[in-house]
């Protein structure tokens, strides 16, 4: 079980995340959707500590960090737990398929060289670029480099996967290819927390909806429920704009 409570950040004088509290059930998927500005991207980088949080306790499993005296291990271990998946994809430039997929799993993991590699290999195969392993990401679409961006999350084997607007950054003709993969990660019943503005495969992926407004949760509730009958008029006014 993953337990987010009274998650807070500010930038100066501009409170971003106002006191989340947001529980996922193993295998649950959860798509966060809401206006611009509004948190979703901080809160989503609070979980890994890209950004640091004020204040807040995070549960992963056995794992507790209290987010105002998180200690450099206790962040280690809640990235080992987490995998992202960036809008811009996030790739080294100077390295190939196989080096962005294998880089975490030498790092963060620990693993050997071989195992990482044998372990990319797999990913690759999965994602539909076995024979692209040596290719730099400037020689990919960007479909393929995002495809790749969420191989590495897939390698990671992570407790909890957060994607953040993972086809916003897409040309239109990548977008299905990218949603297709995240499809196939959701059937497997990863554990993920996605930011989108891609309604419809909110609508069909997630098991919740959570919609953010001003740092805030406003409504949570399953898909057919938020976006069939949303109770609350800042729900309703923000499907109505981009419905
Ligand atoms: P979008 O839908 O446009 O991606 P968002 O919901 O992801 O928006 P965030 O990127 O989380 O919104 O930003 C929330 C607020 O925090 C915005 O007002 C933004 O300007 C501010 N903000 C985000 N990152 C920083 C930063 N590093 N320094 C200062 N302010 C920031
Ligand atoms: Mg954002």
């Amino acid at each position: 079980e993953i337990d987010i409570r009274g998650l807070t950040k500010r930038f100066g004088a501009n409170t971003v995340l106002d006191g989340i509290d947001l529980c996922l059930q193993p295998g649950e998927r959860v798509a966060i959707i809401g206006p611009s500005g509004t948190g979703k991207s901080t809160l989503l980088r609070c979980l890994n500590f890209l950004d640091r949080p004020d204040a807040g306790v995070l549960k992963l499993g056995d794992l507790t960090v209290d987010a105002a005296k998180a200690s450099r291990a206790q962040i280690l271990a809640l990235r080992r737990r987490t995998a992202f998946v960036f809008q811009n994809y996030g790739l080294f430039a100077n390295k190939t398929a196989r080096q962005n997929l294998t880089e975490g799993l030498t790092v963060v993991r620990g693993w050997s060289a071989a195992r990482a590699e044998a372990r990319a290999d797999e990913i690759l195969a999965q994602i539909g670029l076995a024979d692209r392993g040596d290719s730099y990401p400037a020689s990919l679409s960007g479909g393929q480099q995002q495809r790749v961006g969420i191989g590495r999350a897939m390698a990671l084997d992570a407790d909890l996967m957060l994607l953040d607007e993972p086809t916003s950054a897409l040309d239109p003709e990548w977008v299905g290819e990218v949603l297709d993969l995240i499809r196939r990660i959701a059937d497997g019943r990863q554990t993920m927390l996605i930011v989108t503005h891609e309604m419809q495969f909110a609508r069909e992926i997630a098991d919740r909806i959570v919609f953010m407004e001003g740092g805030r949760i406003v409504e949570e509730g399953p898909p057919a429920q938020i976006f069939g009958d949303p109770r609350d008029a800042r729900t309703r006014a923000f499907l109505r704009r981009v419905g």
